[in-house]
């Protein structure tokens, strides 16, 4: 069947970062589809909300951290089916650094399967989609250059 449709959506979300023994960098990471998938916190940004607040909101709640933003890293697009619609739809993610500030990943919501602090180059092994290594590999380097 044709795709009826074309529909837009635009998310959200961030590379949450803290600093451990010998200034090694560790990055959370969420697991979804029943733990198989592992990528980057995110979700749709909502009516009356800047991308900056919906990253730090969709961070807290995804993995239960808090984090203050440090700059922008970039966008990434994709399309995905949407079956329920017949629609295809393309997506816009928004992604921020954040500096860890508190919380524990033990504090993660329902919409993930787990939430997990990873060493940097660990992250970028882990993550399943091509866009979010991107995002992670320039995260890296931003942190680098600080
Ligand atoms: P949100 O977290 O923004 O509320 P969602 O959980 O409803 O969104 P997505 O995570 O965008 O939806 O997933 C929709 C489809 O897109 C899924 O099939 C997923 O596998 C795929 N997808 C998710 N992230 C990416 C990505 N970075 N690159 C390519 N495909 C992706």
């Amino acid at each position: 069947m044709k795709p009826a449709a074309i529909r837009t959506q635009v998310s959200s979300g961030g590379v949450i970062f803290r600093k451990v023994e010998g200034d090694d960098l560790e990055i959370a990471l969420v697991a979804v589809k029943d733990g198989k998938v592992w990528s980057l916190p995110k979700g749709i940004v909502e009516k009356g909300e800047e991308a900056q607040q919906t990253a730090v909101r969709e961070v807290r709640e995804e993995t239960g951290l808090s984090g203050k933003i440090m700059d922008k890293i970039g966008d990434i697009s994709y399309w995905y089916y949407i079956k329920d619609d017949n629609a295809k739809c393309r997506k816009t993610v928004h992604f921020y650094l954040l500096e860890y500030v508190s919380g524990s990943t033990s504090d993660h919501n329902w919409e993930v399967d787990a939430a997990e602090w990873f060493p940097i180059e660990a992250a970028l092994g882990r993550l399943s989609y091509k866009g979010d290594k991107e995002i992670v590999g320039k995260a890296k380097e931003m942190l680098l250059d600080k």
